[in-house]
């Protein structure tokens, strides 16, 4: 690997480690790298995350919407493009005229692509009932950060009216419910150690998550939280973040692991390194260039296309679904069926 500046340790130490686990993932998921169409449906937020730069606290950040017609556009060029999924992001809102229209855009897309396009939403905390009509809508996967698995970090990282228990009820929701459940962590937060991390690890597995994104911390000036400092500097968060990547890899080998834009913002090669690290899933950003720049969760967020030569990518309209989620699938209806 090359130099990625001041280093954490052994450097052939990490080679060795990232090597093991592109080899584990070639054995178990294969070795073609995932798409999802990263559609960015809106910066309106209703929380106050002290390390967000579209918290509804932020006065300065100018507020859209996509319209309709720039979602299905999105949609319609992920699955001409063959990515075989979209995943659409916003801020979070939980009133009835943004679950509604969820719905409708859920549909619409399905109409659109001939049921053939995999969705998978990040649209934060709901309630179950909510969680249900979307995936009876056709969504199948969503993505729901813990930020910290550690209940005392996740405190300090938030205003005192969010909540971590809360927040993992969630994940439980979301499984219940049947979704391929995602997950995952920011690394180099201020007040984390390289204990909660390894916690992390150990929180995923417990958690027997299907889908992970974790990424760097990345400062927002202006943000409470930007105040503070991290015990690691930006180069040692990069390495941190391939090094979490390629230990999940080993102790859980069947999951999908995105490697995140947040390793691209610190790194010009950042998601080449995650894959090179053990990941097996990329998020390209489909979202219209007139409002990109204010989709602004961190500093430094590159806002240009991502160039895909290079990477072994599946362009066939896979879903690029969970191997682990087929498993945990396979393993509960066996038992049902030893049940009888
Ligand atoms: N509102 C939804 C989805 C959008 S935020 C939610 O919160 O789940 C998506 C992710 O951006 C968050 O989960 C968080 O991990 C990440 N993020 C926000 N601010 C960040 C920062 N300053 N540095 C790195 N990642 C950040
Ligand atoms: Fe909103 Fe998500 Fe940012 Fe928190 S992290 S302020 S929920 S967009």
């Amino acid at each position: 690997m090359e130099q990625l500046g001041a280093p954490l340790g052994d450097l052939a130490l990490d080679r060795a480690l990232f090597d093991r686990a592109v080899q584990v993932r070639n054995r178990t998921v294969g070795d073609r790298v995932h798409l999802r169409g990263l559609i960015e449906l809106s910066n309106r937020c209703r929380k106050n995350c002290l390390y967000c730069g579209i918290r509804c606290g932020n006065g300065a950040v100018e507020r859209y919407e996509l319209t309709d017609r720039q979602v299905l556009a999105a949609a319609q060029y992920a699955w001409q493009a063959g990515y075989g999924s979209v995943v659409i992001q916003a801020g979070e809102r939980t009133d009835e005229a943004f679950i509604g229209r969820i719905e409708r855009l859920l549909h619409a897309i399905k109409e659109m692509s001939q049921g053939e396009l995999g969705i998978t939403l990040s649209l934060g905390e709901q309630t179950l009932e909510t969680y249900h009509r979307w995936f009876e809508t056709g969504a199948h996967r969503y993505l729901l950060r813990i930020e910290s698995s550690d209940p005392t970090l996740y405190a300090r990282l938030h205003p005192a009216d969010h909540s971590y228990h809360e927040r993992r009820e969630c994940l439980t929701r979301l499984r219940e419910t049947g979704y391929q459940v995602g997950t995952g962590v920011m690394i180099g937060l201020p007040f984390q150690t390289i204990e909660t991390l390894a916690d992390d690890l150990l929180f995923f597995q417990q958690l027997d998550i299907d889908m992970c994104g974790m990424g760097p911390y990345i400062e927002f000036p202006g943000t409470p939280l930007a105040d503070f400092p991290s015990a690691f500097t930006r180069p040692e968060r990069l390495q941190l973040a391939l090094r979490m990547i390629a230990l999940l890899r080993l102790l859980m080998p069947d999951l999908n692991i995105a490697s995140t834009t947040a390793l691209h913002a610190l790194h010009p090669k950042g998601r080449e390194l995650g894959i090179a690290a053990g990941a097996n899933v990329m998020m390209p950003n489909l979202t219209p260039d007139t409002v990109r720049g204010n989709y602004r969760l961190y500093d430094n967020k590159p806002l240009q296309d991502m160039d895909l030569s290079g990477f072994n990518v599946a362009l066939d309209n896979t879903w690029g679904d969970s191997r682990h989620f087929a498993a945990r699938k396979a393993a509960a209806s066996s038992s049902d069926a030893s049940d009888k």
